[in-house]
């Protein structure tokens, strides 16, 4: 291969105001802040990536402001000089220099997609072998904090054909009173729209039992991550207990993580999300494992912009039975965009661009006016 290297890595924090409050059971979001990432190559090509968490520090290790850093101090000095299109060997070093950091970890990888991906003139999809589909479903999420406020945007999302899935975030309040916010979504929408709770792990395992049979009653379709990350045993007890389907989120972080939910039928359903996963090759290893072992798969969300969930994307329409669709509606929840071309939602699906790499471009105009300094 001919001489070809990483010049300069860019990075910065994008702040987008979300339309509405988003309340979930560790934070209220009401903007999202995105590192957004630039990474310049010799042969002129940009590849782009980002790496978003949800609600600062409240939901994960790394937070915004860290991730920026991290990248700027230790990611850069390792990434500078070295040949942009030997992904896996870019990411072993990354691996092999930096603990953790996998949020972090993903936003370059995708990067270096994005530019491998322009530089072939293929799609993202197509260096994993090619997508199946170029329509995702997305669901929506409710957490507008008040019943009748999500029933009326649910009904509202259904007569525009944009979503048929509802996801609601429960877990800050009372148990009773969340699962009667539940129950009263689900008997409003009635039988044939899903409607699926996330939990977040707060409760405990005793709790979630007595909670969980209610919402199994009331009809609810999916429960995800309803206890703490680490209790595995918990969730496996859950699962062999409940006919509701059970997904691990949190739990489901490593492909390590995966290995071992699996190994002991700990859920029915993954949620897969590139930034917990460090990356969407990883995320490819945790599809595999999950099919291997029989078990569901989703497309999650961090809650990303377009560019972290058009990575996301593109690794999801290369799997064969994602039976759980998606939820990759972050772009929706905020007020503007910062790519040229925004993702078109319709027909209760997120359509896949066409173009190489991610398929989007960067709008500096929007970049300049959202732009942290
Ligand atoms: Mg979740």
């Amino acid at each position: 291969m001919s001489q070809l290297t990483i010049l300069h890595i860019e990075t910065m924090i994008v702040d987008l105001p979300t339309i509405r409050p988003h309340h979930l059971s560790m934070a209220v979001m009401r903007k999202q802040s995105m590192v957004i990432i630039r990474l310049f190559c010799s042969d002129g090509i940009e590849g782009i990536g980002e790496s978003t968490t949800i609600g600062g520090i409240s939901y994960a290790d790394e937070f915004p402001e860290g991730i920026k850093l991290a990248i700027d101090t230790y990611f850069a000095p390792l990434l500078i000089g070295q040949d942009p299109r030997s992904i896996n060997s870019i990411m072993s070093l990354l691996d092999k220099n930096i603990s953790g950091n996998n949020f972090a970890k993903s936003g370059i990888e995708t990067a270096l997609l994005d530019a491998q991906g322009k530089r072939l003139n293929v799609p993202i999809s197509s260096l994993f072998g090619g997508a199946i589909t170029t329509a995702l479903p997305v669901l929506w999420t409710l957490a507008s904090g008040d019943t009748q406020t999500d029933i009326d945007e649910a009904l509202k999302l259904i007569a525009q054909k944009r979503h048929h899935t509802f996801k609601l975030k429960i877990g800050s309040k009372d148990p009773d009173t969340d699962v009667a916010h539940v129950a009263a979504i689900k008997a409003a929408l009635g039988r044939d729209i899903r409607v699926t709770v996330d939990v977040n792990q707060a409760w405990t395992e005793a709790v979630a039992k007595r909670a969980i049979k209610k919402l199994q009653a009331a009809g609810v379709d999916l429960i995800e991550q309803p206890i703490v990350k680490s209790n595995f045993d918990g969730l496996a007890r859950l699962t062999s207990y409940f006919e509701v389907p059970i997904m691990a989120d949190e739990a489901a972080a490593t492909v390590q993580d995966v290995f071992k939910l699996a190994k002991i039928h700990a859920v029915s359903v993954i949620a897969l999300k590139n930034a917990k996963a460090g990356g969407l090759r990883a995320m490819q290893q945790q599809a595999a494992i999950a099919q291997g072992a029989g078990i569901a798969l989703y497309g999650g969300t961090m809650l990303e912009g377009s560019i972290g969930s058009l990575a996301t994307a593109h690794l999801c329409a290369t799997i064969p039975d994602l039976q759980w669709g998606t939820e990759l509606f972050g772009p929706l929840l905020l007020t503007d965009d910062i790519v040229k071309k925004t993702i078109v939602y319709d027909n209760y699906a997120l359509q896949i661009p066409e173009g190489p790499g991610l398929g989007v471009e960067l709008d500096m105009n929007k970049i300049e006016k959202y732009k942290r300094n």
